[in-house]
């Protein structure tokens, strides 16, 4: 039994560990987070976490005990500075080396911040980890006036969330509907008339040029169009990268992520990536990198499993949900551009309780998102992997069982 070493504080690190069950024993399993934490997930920071309706622990993958039940070495508040590849030894910021067989690289993302002036005044925000949570809710006081750049899902559902507490919500697009991009137009509609509904002010159109402040505190922002918007608040969420610096420094292959074969290996046969940064062939879609929850909650069996000498390719469909107010959806597929598809509502869009299902030119099911309306996931998946020809009228006929359509 070689030596296991997993770098990040995410999902995708503690499920890792977890893969690894049986061949973890006394010093042979190394956990380095660079977070003052145990692995975390973040889905409830923009949520529930964030509006005070549940504790942080509930987060927590695996309490100490757990950890210290698999005699996983964990190194929390440390960040990995290096890989020394031909030593095969991961160097911590401490100095101290970490020797390894195999090194699982599960470093996730680092939210985007823009190069504007007075972008790191007081009350400028990212949301990533327990800490930007903490910042934000402190601060979401009720009649507080927040500013949400991008209309991404973390935005939106801050924006959600911030409602909620009271705040004075506008969220800044430059396109035309939030979520577009994914969705295409007529669904970013829908969850900008929800978001509208419920208070928030949506400018669609515009960019923030710069970050307006006062004694190094944020008093607004200042829009393309010359508006200067009064602001308490500003939460950008317009994005975030791959955590790639530990593999470009150690020469992986790069592309968007790290490029990873089909288990999860990288070019160097003893590193492996996992999670938001890996960027892996997938059996229908070609590449692709999927910065989504589920993601780290599957593939690291996959490379745990290659690394422990049972190799099995991955082949799962990308998965994510969201919440926002009362309209929680689920969405399974992949489609890299919606306007290229077309777009079949099963059920009602007004009543918000529907499945939107993308076709391609042939007719095959790409993905599809149930909004409302429940266990559908496992209904379509067989469709969406079979790639069979549909009709699209019986597929938006809710009476015929997905089975016949
Ligand atoms: P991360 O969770 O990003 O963890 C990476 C960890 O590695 C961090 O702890 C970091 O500190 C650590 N690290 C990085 N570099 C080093 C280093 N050099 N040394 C040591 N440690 C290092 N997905 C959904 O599907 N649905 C949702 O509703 C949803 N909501 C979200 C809400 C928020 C606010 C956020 C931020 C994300 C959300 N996501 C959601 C996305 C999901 O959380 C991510 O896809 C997931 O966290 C990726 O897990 P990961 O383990 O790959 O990386």
């Amino acid at each position: 039994n070689g030596r296991l070493v997993i770098v990040g504080g995410g999902l995708a690190a503690a499920k890792a560990v977890e893969a690894a069950r049986g061949c973890t024993f006394e010093g042979n399993t190394v956990l380095v987070t660079a977070e003052a934490h145990l692995p975390y997930e973040r889905p409830p920071l923009s949520k529930e976490y964030l509006r005070g309706e549940a504790e942080f622990s509930a987060q927590v993958v695996h309490d100490d005990a757990w950890y210290e039940g698999r005699f996983v070495d964990v190194r929390r508040g440390v960040r990995a500075a290096r890989i020394d590849r031909d030593t095969r030894q991961l160097v911590l910021e401490s100095g101290e080396e970490l020797a390894y067989d195999a090194l699982v690289l599960a470093t996730g993302s680092v939210p985007r911040l823009p190069a504007t002036p007075s972008a790191d005044a007081a009350g400028v925000h990212v949301l990533r980890s327990k800490e930007d949570a903490d910042a934000l809710r402190g601060a979401l006081k009720e009649g507080a006036r927040l500013v949400v750049v991008g209309g991404g899902w973390i935005g939106l559902e801050a924006a959600a969330s911030a409602r909620a507490l009271g705040a004075e919500v506008t969220v800044v697009l430059r396109g035309q509907e939030p979520l577009a991009r994914v969705l295409g137009p007529e669904l970013g509609r829908f969850y900008a008339d929800l978001q509208a509904e419920h208070g928030v002010r949506l400018l669609r159109g515009e960019r923030v040029e710069e970050v307006l402040s006062e004694n190094g505190a944020a008093t607004g922002v200042l829009l393309g169009s010359g508006e200067r918007l009064p602001a308490d608040l500003v939460l950008f969420g317009i994005g975030a990268d791959p955590a790639t610096e530990l593999a470009r420094e150690a020469g992986l292959e790069l592309g968007d992520g790290v490029l990873v074969n089909e288990l999860f290996q990288t070019s160097d046969p003893a590193i492996y990536a996992v999670g938001d940064i890996a960027n892996y062939p997938h059996p229908r879609h070609g590449r692709i990198r999927v910065e989504h929850w589920d993601a780290a909650l599957h593939q690291p069996a996959t490379a745990v499993a290659a690394i422990l000498g049972a190799p099995e390719p991955y082949d799962h469909e990308p998965y994510f949900y969201s919440d926002q107010y009362d309209v929680g959806m689920e969405y399974v597929g992949h489609v890299p551009d919606p306007a290229g598809t077309r777009l079949v509502i099963r059920g009602d869009l007004a009543a918000r309780a529907f499945v939107a299902l993308w076709l391609s030119e042939q007719d095959a099911l790409l993905a599809s998102m149930n909004v409302n309306v429940w266990d559908v996931v496992d209904e379509v998946l067989p469709l969406i992997r079979s790639g069979v020809k549909l009709c699209p009228k019986r597929l938006a006929d809710p009476s015929i069982p997905w089975a016949e359509t």
